[in-house]
């Protein structure tokens, strides 16, 4: 009888549920160092990993680990006032079975750190960011649909001249684009192909007549790349007061329409789940180098030139081969089928000159391995 007890316990460990937990929220913190010391303590009794940020102005927060453990450490928060009206999103996962994705995504140590900017807006340290308080209307998952579904009929019913026109905005980055999307038939849809978030506001200066005047929804994984980049456009003034941003991103919205709704394709997600999808198991993405449907980021291919993702399929994937993405490739770069020498793409780098690439993108060529952030894997 023990004996059973005893294995169905052990039992029950090994399938104890993981969990990765997401959330942000913009508020005046008055006391970031005792804010510091809650999280050094919570995380670190809860085992915790992943990353916090912590700014004058709120926090961000990445973490993974035992449903159970991730469900304490909600509370905690919530039984703190700064956090009201927080929005949590657990979702249950396997235990990081990929290292190089869990190392990749922070998933291999507990990183809580005090920043400037929650996530950087702002190519330059001197530009000052937005201020978030001045960021669009949430629109929650169904007002985002129902608005996209009314644009798409105002269409149809060529009705447009008594409304603004709207135009859906993607806030994230290319390789993310790739593999999902919001797609309406007769919906203006503005994609960036921006390698990183702060790429974003000099995309919204070049790009800003398409955004005057309309009616801009916009998205993104979580959220929170959005109520920057809502400040920022709301920030030129006249024409771009009616900015609206889907609250809860990418994420809210397929939990609320579970086969994919408007959404097509997988939403890329920056830890080790790599992407979720919806009941539509549609394929976006296409290989750099065939051209056939593949959407699997996990074998952590990237371009030797700007360290940007790109998506390999299984039979054209070769060690050490050299990947140019198409970003890179449109700026000059070419494909060669050389390998290189070591095998370390990163020789690669100091051999480009950056700058090249583009005079309005500044890049951080961090590399795997450092202190610093590899190109692309967290929501900044
Ligand atoms: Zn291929
Ligand atoms: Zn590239």
């Amino acid at each position: 009888m023990a004996d059973s007890n005893e294995n169905q316990q052990d039992k029950g460990k090994e399938q104890e549920q993981y969990g990765v937990l997401l959330y942000y929220k913009y508020t005046e913190i008055p006391d970031l160092n005792s804010l510091l010391s809650f999280y050094n303590s919570n995380c670190t009794s809860l085992s915790l990993l992943g990353r916090v940020r912590l700014s004058l102005h709120g926090v961000n927060v990445t973490v993974g680990g035992k449903l159970s453990s991730l469900e304490n450490h909600i509370e905690a928060v919530k039984a703190i006032s700064l956090f009201e009206g927080t929005d949590f999103k657990l979702a249950s996962c396997h235990f990081p079975l990929n290292d190089k994705v869990a190392h990749e995504c922070g998933f291999t140590s507990l990183s809580i750190r005090i920043v400037k900017e929650l996530v950087t807006f702002t190519p330059y340290p001197l530009v000052k960011a937005p201020d978030v308080s001045n960021a669009g209307r949430h629109l929650s998952a169904v007002e985002f649909h129902s608005a996209l579904q009314s644009a798409g009929k105002l269409v149809d019913k060529e009705s447009l001249a008594e409304d603004k026109g709207l135009v859906l905005l993607d806030a994230r980055n290319l390789y993310e684009t790739r593999i999902g999307k919001f797609d309406m038939p007769n919906v203006d849809t503005l994609d960036p192909r921006i390698r990183q978030y702060s790429d974003l506001p000099s995309w919204i200066d070049d790009n800003s007549e398409q955004l005057r005047g309309k009616n801009v929804l916009m998205y993104c994984t979580g959220g929170i790349r959005c109520e920057m980049a809502s400040a920022y456009i709301r920030s030129k003034g006249a024409g771009f007061e009616n900015v609206f941003q889907l609250y809860g991103g990418i994420q809210r919205y397929l939990e609320q329409f579970p086969d994919g709704g408007f959404f097509k394709g997988k939403n890329f997600v920056f830890d080790h789940r790599i992407s979720v999808g919806s009941a539509d198991a549609n394929i976006l993405g296409t290989c750099l180098l065939c051209g056939l449907s593949f959407d699997d980021y996990s074998s952590r291919c990237r371009c030797s030139y700007c360290r940007m993702l790109v998506l390999v399929c299984d039979s054209c994937r070769e060690e050490e081969a050299v990947y140019v993405c198409e970003l890179c490739q449109k700026h000059g770069k070419v494909v060669e089928s050389n390998v290189a020498e070591n095998g370390e793409q990163q020789d690669i780098l100091p051999q480009v000159q950056l700058k090249t690439i583009s005079s309005d993108t500044i890049l951080s060529p961090q590399l795997p391995g450092g202190q610093g952030k590899v190109l692309g894997l967290q929501e900044s």
